[in-house]
């Protein structure tokens, strides 16, 4: 079998990059307010960021999806997407897909269309504006709601996901759903990892999404398909809307037995596993050597270690699973 393989025989196709740690949001789930981001030496410059990308394609990454941090408040990183962009023209790509929280989407989708992107996930948890405003402290819903028509209108296919919490965005699933149906958009619901320390307890944003499916279905007919996109989420047909809604549940549905990807950092830190510390650094086999045999070899190395799956546990004083917020590794 050629591409990489690990030691529980997941072939390993997709790679999440994340470009940067830095946003121009501060999502109550995702960051706390006073953040201290990396200091610029230690970020791999685009080039290098592209060259490792180039690696992982040789090796058999299929399917690439640049994150954050907010990936688009990078300067510059269109250049990486049009560079990534090519190896699509190429065929050694098959999707080139970004996860975004939009407000950089009126600015960039027409770019991002021209350079071979063709699906982007904004992540958006409420249409209500002053919700949203206290749900990423620093956002502003019109201008995700102009970014997402933006996208829309260059033709990129857009999935919204929206990490589900309690008592928050709970009442506004129905009304969102239908919304995005209505926009001819997929809708994904997540539930909240414990990924890094914010300011509130994540036992009070917890929300199981079995109990939003049972909910759901009290006024909405959900069907079971088999349809995948490459990531993790579970869809159901929705009779009422002909739309798809996407459940990915880490937490009530463990979805690791099928995992096909590993997750870089802006810093070329290799994670095999979103919810474990173990990882590999990359900057240095990359920077020691102009040949890329070094660093084919740690990725090697690396994928001989990815793990069986994540333990995430939410509860009262329960420490995160991992020290890391999501922004480093990215969704
Ligand atoms: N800034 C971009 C965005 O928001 O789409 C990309 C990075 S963000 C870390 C990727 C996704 O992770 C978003 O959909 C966000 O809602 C989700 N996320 C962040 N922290 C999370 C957490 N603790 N649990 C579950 N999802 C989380
Ligand atoms: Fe930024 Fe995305 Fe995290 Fe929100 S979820 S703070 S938009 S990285």
């Amino acid at each position: 079998m050629t591409g990489m393989i690990d030691p529980f025989g997941r072939s390993v196709d997709y790679l999440r990059v994340s470009v940067t740690d830095r946003c121009d949001f501060r999502c109550v789930y995702c960051m706390a307010e006073d953040m201290t981001f990396l200091p610029k030496k230690d970020l791999l410059t685009l080039e290098e960021l592209e060259r490792l990308c180039a690696v992982f394609v040789s090796k058999g990454v299929r399917k690439l999806r640049l994150t954050g941090g907010e990936p688009l408040v990078r300067r510059g990183v269109m250049e990486l997407v049009r560079n990534l962009g090519k190896l699509i023209d190429g065929g050694q790509l098959d999707e080139l897909t970004l996860t975004t929280n939009g407000s950089q989407l009126a600015r960039f989708s027409e770019d991002l269309y021209a350079a071979g992107v063709r699906r982007i996930n904004v992540s958006l948890d409420t249409l209500n504006e002053e919700e949203f405003a206290r749900i990423t402290r620093w956002g502003r819903l019109p201008q995700v709601l102009s970014g997402i028509e933006a996208a829309k209108k260059a033709g990129l296919a857009v999935k919204i996901n929206a990490v589900a919490l309690k008592g928050v965005n709970e009442h506004e699933i129905p009304s969102m759903m239908e919304w995005a149906h209505g926009e001819g958009f997929d809708f994904t619901l997540i539930e909240t990892m414990p990924l890094g320390e914010v300011d509130e307890d994540r036992t009070d944003q917890y929300l199981p999404l079995s109990r939003v499916r049972e909910q759901l279905e009290q006024t909405y007919s959900l069907a079971d398909i088999p349809f995948k996109t490459g990531g993790p989420a579970r869809y159901v047909k929705i009779a009422e809307t002909g739309g798809r809604l996407g459940f990915i549940t880490p937490m009530t549905h463990n979805f690791c037995e099928s995992c096909n990807r590993v997750r870089l950092t802006c810093t070329g830190t290799l994670f095999m596993c979103l919810g474990q510390e173990d990882a590999a650094d990359l900057r240095a086999p990359l920077r020691s050597s102009e040949s890329d045999d070094l660093v084919s070899a740690a990725i090697d190395e690396a994928i001989g270690r990815k793990p069986k799956g994540h333990d995430f546990v939410i509860g009262r004083n329960q420490a995160p699973a991992v020290g890391r917020h999501m922004s480093t590794t990215g969704g």
